[in-house]
């Protein structure tokens, strides 16, 4: 799961043309939530929910522990964060590795959860570049899971056909929004997820040399940016003199939202 700048709040690039991280609050991608979710779902059901554990692994800067700390609050039973200098600026690519590497030290997990993309890099394709660099098979984009045994079937909802696919463990899999409500940390929860297991990597910890990750080894850079220009003010359509229906009506269809409804009111 991901540390991300806060969607909410006035975002900007630093000079070098990356996300600027300093100015805004971080917190646990929103979308990486319904990961944790549904991990702990699958724990919760499995049956034997106490040989089970949760564990929610961040790479990301030093406050990006904030991350981990609510999955512990969610219920996860471990916390592991990856923390280095060097790994700043990473793309997509170096951050998987840096993820693979994590996810083969904390030992042999039997299913690798992710969210469908970050809320800020939104490349979503971290899953199936962990899924490659762990030789393990992957299921992407899940909107329903169901776990038999060792076998994982999901419905994936396209444009034009649902799929239902399966695997079996271990694999690397990656859940949507549309995958369930996400839990609100109780009071008794947060107070709990203090007490909780809570690592901390740094490269040398993972074996990963400096010179592998970083902006440097970067594959793909941003080279430049352009903020969107503010929005203009919106059209008002005066119902004053009872005219409004067949100006919003006349707004719509010039607009191409509506077509032939002019003709009909
Ligand atoms: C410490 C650090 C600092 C960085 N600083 C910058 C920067 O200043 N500017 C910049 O442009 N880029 C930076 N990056 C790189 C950027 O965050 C990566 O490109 C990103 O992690 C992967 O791309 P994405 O977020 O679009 O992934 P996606 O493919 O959209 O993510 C899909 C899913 O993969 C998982 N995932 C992705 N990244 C992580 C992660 N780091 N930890 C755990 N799970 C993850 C999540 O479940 C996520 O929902 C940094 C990366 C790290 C690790």
């Amino acid at each position: 799961m991901k540390y991300v700048p806060d969607a909410t709040a006035d975002r900007r690039f630093a000079p070098n043309n990356t996300v600027d991280r300093e100015s805004v609050d971080g917190l646990l991608s929103e979308l990486d939530e319904y990961a944790v979710e549904q991990a702990l779902r699958i724990k919760e059901t499995s049956g034997n929910p106490e040989d089970v554990r949760v564990t929610a692994l961040c790479v990301g800067p030093e406050k990006g522990i904030d991350a981990v700390r609510k999955a512990l609050q969610m219920g996860a039973d471990i916390g592991v964060h990856v923390t280095d200098e060097a790994v700043a600026g990473s793309d997509a690519i170096a951050t998987s590795l840096v993820l693979a590497k994590a996810v083969e030290k904390i030992g042999s997990p039997q299913l690798v959860m992710c969210g469908m993309s970050s809320t800020d890099g939104a490349m979503g394709v971290v899953p199936a570049m962990l899924a490659e660099r762990l030789d393990l098979p992957q299921l992407t984009l899940a909107s329903v899971i169901e776990v038999l045994d060792d076998q994982v079937r999901i419905r994936r909802d396209g444009d034009v056909a649902t799929e239902d696919i399966g695997a079996t463990m271990p694999l690397v899999l990656s859940v949507t929004d549309q995958s369930g409500g996400v839990r609100y940390p109780s009071f008794k929860a947060i107070m709990a997820a203090k007490k909780k297991p809570l690592e901390t990597y740094s490269l040398s910890d993972l074996g990963l040399d400096a010179d592998e990750v970083g902006h440097s080894a970067a594959w793909s850079e941003v080279v430049g940016t352009t903020e969107r220009p503010p929005r203009t003010a919106g059209a008002i359509v005066n119902d004053e003199d009872g005219s409004g229906a067949m100006a919003l009506v006349g707004f719509l269809a010039s607009n191409k939202h509506i077509r032939g409804a002019v003709e009909h009111v």
